[in-house]
């Protein structure tokens, strides 16, 4: 079972660096994206989680680091140039946690901040919910949407699904807690392929106990279904109740097992 606040601390080592004052940090892809409505992506590398359903690479193939080091310079540069290209609103990084690595991410931000670009930071809110102070410093940049993923919708399914001890579901709590503390713009969503409605109803009442709001904001999140991801749910004996397939059809465990097992 993982401990994802050592983990946090390990990866860092892995895929973090500092040079004069400059917080590199590793990516493996650059892209576009139809998600909100069109997104310029930068897929970074490591996670403080283990997912069983995730889909991105975390670090190593084959025992083989994956990806380069990139200055937040060289990161907002590519971004941009494809938000401008394609017209977007919004970018982001994703493809790994990225909290991980915070003083990279803050020197991103900073960059970023000159464009006019919304940054969606998606995050499974564990080290925001460890550390309140990036709550407070995430407040400074009001082109910032904070998007919290919770990894199921108590701490079992947490347990579950992301490899790490139950009790740390809380910190993603207590990560929607600290940004709401300090008006950072944000909402929760849910992993919901492995859940159930009456669980889901629970959730909603355990985040109207924080915020009314928020917890009418819960965004319901299923996965998709694409190869790598098929291929890991088969590996850990997992059936999703509720999925997209690649072309957006949404089915259930009965279809996933017709089809996929
Ligand atoms: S938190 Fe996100 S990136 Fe990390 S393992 Fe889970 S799904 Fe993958």
């Amino acid at each position: 079972m993982i401990n994802p606040l050592k983990l946090s601390v390990e990866v860092n080592r892995i895929v973090c660096r500092e040079e004069h004052g400059i917080f590199l940090r590793r990516y493996w892809r650059f892209r576009g994206g139809k998600w909100y409505g069109g997104i310029a992506t930068a897929d970074c590398v490591g996670c403080n989680l283990r997912c069983k359903f995730c889909g991105p690479v975390l670090y190593m193939t084959k025992n083989k680091l994956i990806g380069e080091f990139k200055t937040p310079e060289e990161v907002a540069k590519r971004l941009v140039n494809i938000a401008f290209k394609k017209n977007y609103r919004y970018v982001r990084v994703s493809g790994g946690e990225p909290t991980i690595c915070i003083e990279h991410l803050f020197q991103l931000l900073e960059i970023i901040g000159d464009y006019p670009f919304v940054f969606i930071l998606e995050t499974n809110g564990i080290l925001i919910g460890h550390d309140k102070s990036i709550a407070k410093r995430l407040s400074n940049y009001e082109n910032v949407h904070v998007r919290v993923s919770l990894k199921g919708t108590n701490r079992e399914e947490f347990q579950r699904l992301s490899m790490a001890y139950g009790e740390f579901f809380d910190y993603q709590l207590r990560a929607l807690e600290n940004l709401l503390n300090y008006g950072v713009s944000f909402h929760p969503a849910v992993v919901a392929s492995f859940t159930s409605s009456e669980n889901i109803n629970k959730l909603k009442k355990v985040l109207a106990e924080i915020d009314k709001e928020m917890a009418e904001n819960l965004e319901i999140e299923y996965i998709v279904l694409y190869p790598h991801v098929i291929e890991s749910l088969k590996r850990h004996g997992l059936v999703p109740t509720k999925a997209y397939t690649v072309d957006w059809e949404l089915i259930d465990s009965n279809e996933f097992i017709a089809r996929y097992l």
